[in-house]
């Protein structure tokens, strides 16, 4: 049996590598995992929009990405694909602790993500908690040590950086940053730059934003490694 998945993983990482995604129409087509193609097929997303199809390639296998679209555009999976299919390739299991971490301005946006996570990782077993604050700190921090993907606010994220002992991302994989523009625009720079800090510098980062602000740019350039910018333009 250890074989017979040995292989599968080897498969799939061929896959990713042959990958060409001018041949690739539905989510089918696409080098992903056989968990994750059953949440989206649960979740009936059939076929990939703009961003997802233009960063997938690149994500998939790795790389760093700045992708721009509009609101609505569907960025919340262009980044929890990769997410999911690194951890899965990397056989991420509970004993690995924290492997992603996604950053959302806002509570609200955070609770989207988490849905749309466990909506389409729910084939998956990693474990995954938010990190928004109002609730009580302790709460979260009993959970924390024992998350591999957490979707985060900056302030409450930072605070139990700086205060949960236990919490460690020393071996974080991949770095998501959501709504970027917003994060800078409701004043978090310095609570990012403080996070980053805390994070290894060897993982993957994708950041995604509505506009690409010269701030975006700039935190682009702070936080990512040899970046591919993908932006999608409205049709017409
Ligand atoms: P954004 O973060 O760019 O504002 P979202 O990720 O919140 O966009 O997605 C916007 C809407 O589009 C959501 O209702 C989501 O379920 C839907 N959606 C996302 N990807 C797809 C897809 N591939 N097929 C169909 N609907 C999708
Ligand atoms: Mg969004």
């Amino acid at each position: 049996r250890r074989h017979a998945e040995d292989r599968a993983f080897a498969a799939l990482e061929q896959a990713v590598a042959d990958f060409d995604p001018e041949k690739a129409e539905t989510f089918a087509d696409f080098p992903l995992s056989a968990p994750t193609q059953r949440g989206l097929k649960q979740a009936s997303y059939t076929r990939p929009t703009d961003i997802q199809a233009r960063t997938l390639a690149h994500t998939l296998r790795g790389g760093d990405v700045l992708g721009a679209a509009r609101t609505g555009s569907g960025k919340t999976l262009a980044f929890l694909l990769p997410v999911l299919e690194l951890l899965w390739r990397r056989r991420w299991g509970p004993q690995d602790g924290l492997g992603a971490l996604v950053i959302s301005p806002t509570r609200e946006l955070a609770m989207q993500i988490f849905d749309v996570l466990r909506s389409v990782g729910q084939y998956h077993s990693f474990s995954a908690g938010l990190v928004i604050g109002g609730k009580n700190v302790k709460d979260e921090q009993d959970r924390l040590g024992r998350m591999n993907i957490l979707v985060a606010t900056p302030g409450r994220l930072l605070q139990h950086m700086d205060q949960t002992a236990g919490f460690d991302a020393d071996h974080l994989q991949v770095l998501v940053l959501d709504e970027a523009d917003r994060i800078l625009d409701m004043g978090f720079s310095r609570t990012l730059n403080a996070l980053l800090a805390h994070l290894p510098k060897s993982r993957q980062s994708l950041l995604f934003s509505a506009t690409q602000t010269q701030s975006v740019k700039d935190l682009a350039r702070l936080s990512l490694k040899d970046p591919q910018y993908i932006a999608v333009r409205e049709a017409g």
